[in-house]
């Protein structure tokens, strides 16, 4: 299993650092920000945890009104870099991010 390592587009931290996640595609955070949705729903690729201590870096927000929590960059708090799921408790990890 290959490593995939992400850092912060905003600053030299090392957000995440493991073993390659699953991929998966799910709705956009534009979409999720609130954005105007048209048509069928947009989705995007991120890597799916399931554990936050698998990141190496992470900063994740209070919920917003959709239960829906947005992570950030641990160290410059800089975002967002995906989202955290309540529902399927999964943390998504933009794939964009990797570089
Ligand atoms: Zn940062």
């Amino acid at each position: 299993m290959s490593r995939l390592h992400i850092t912060c587009p905003h600053c030299p931290s090392v957000v995440f650092s493991n073993d390659r996640p699953a991929v998966v595609e799910k709705r956009t955070l534009r979409s999720i920000l609130g954005a105007e949705e048209k048509g069928p729903a947009e989705v995007e690729r991120y890597y799916s945890l399931k554990d936050p201590f698998a990141f190496d870096n992470i900063s994740v927000s209070k919920p917003l009104a959709s239960n829906i929590k947005l992570l950030a960059c641990g160290e410059c708090e800089k975002g967002p870099l995906g989202y955290f799921d309540p529902a399927g408790k999964e943390y998504l990890l933009l794939c964009s991010l990797e570089k």
